[in-house]
């Protein structure tokens, strides 16, 4: 039974991957998000073989079937994440899965985590974090954390309620001092989503670990690309000042926190 349950939750997952792909691709671009799908290059239509999550990119071997132009890494990797993401939504489920507080997680992760995918897959492709999507996230989260307080007992104190605000607090400070240089504000509206959906000792463990992972990433991006440059005139190297996207390492935090219980404070 249970799995089987995983085996749909995986294949739900990857199918509703497909179309945060659309939504990242298309949202603020002036496209709607309906429409039929086409490829991006020649523009032809794609029939609904195309379209299979993930087999139908293996198949074409991504390329367009008509002008064989490159199709997006963007559309496999979204679709096997949010599969993967689902995947751990539903085993964390599973471990216990008739108390109050495992249903809240359930119900309020199957909103937010695709909404988190988004952001990540957003925020890499244009560089930004959409204010609609964070604000959403903010709200949900602050929601989840209230009818844990209230309905769930295990599910945190008031503590857990105030940990949204104070990782904003210093997102903000940066942002402010630096005119907005240094930082963009979407990270901090994010942080708000971070810490009324994991806690405190949650939240601060997710943004531990994003902070490291983005500090390793961005000085092999640093490393790699300067030997680049210089081996290859005229390629761009990547320097301390360039922008690297700081929410797909937050969320790369909370996923580590939320589906693997990584913790900075496992002893206490
Ligand atoms: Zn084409």
């Amino acid at each position: 039974m249970s799995s089987l349950l995983l085996f749909y939750s995986v294949i739900l997952g990857a199918i509703i991957g497909s179309f945060l792909n659309v939504v990242i691709f298309r949202f603020h671009t002036g496209r709607s998000i309906g429409g039929r799908s086409s490829c991006a290059t020649c523009a032809h239509r794609l029939k609904w073989f195309d379209l299979i999550p993930i087999v139908s990119f293996v198949i074409l071997g991504g390329k367009c079937r008509s002008c064989h132009s490159r199709i997006s890494w963007q559309y496999p990797l979204i679709e096997l994440l949010t599969a993967a993401v689902f995947f751990c939504i539903t085993a964390n489920f599973l471990e216990n899965p008739n108390t109050i507080a495992e249903w809240t997680v359930l119900g309020f992760s199957l909103v937010v985590w695709p909404l988190l995918i988004v952001i990540l897959g957003y925020d890499l492709r244009h560089k930004i974090i959409p204010d609609a999507l964070v604000y959403t996230v903010a709200l949900g989260t602050l929601l989840f954390r209230l009818i844990m307080i209230a309905f769930a007992g295990e599910g945190g104190s008031w503590i857990d309620l105030l940990a949204g605000p104070i990782f904003f607090i210093p997102f903000f400070l940066l942002w402010f001092l630096s005119n907005g240089r240094w930082m963009g504000l979407g990270d901090g509206k994010l942080s708000l989503g971070i810490g009324w959906l994991l806690g405190m000792y949650g939240g601060i463990s997710a943004l531990v670990f994003g902070f490291w992972a983005g500090a390793i990433v961005g000085l092999f991006l640093v490393a790699i690309t300067s030997v680049q440059s210089r081996l290859k005139r005229g390629s761009k190297a990547v320097t301390m000042k360039s922008e690297l996207p700081f929410a797909p390492f937050l969320i790369a935090g909370m996923c580590a926190v939320q589906f693997f219980n990584f913790s900075l404070f496992a002893g206490l």
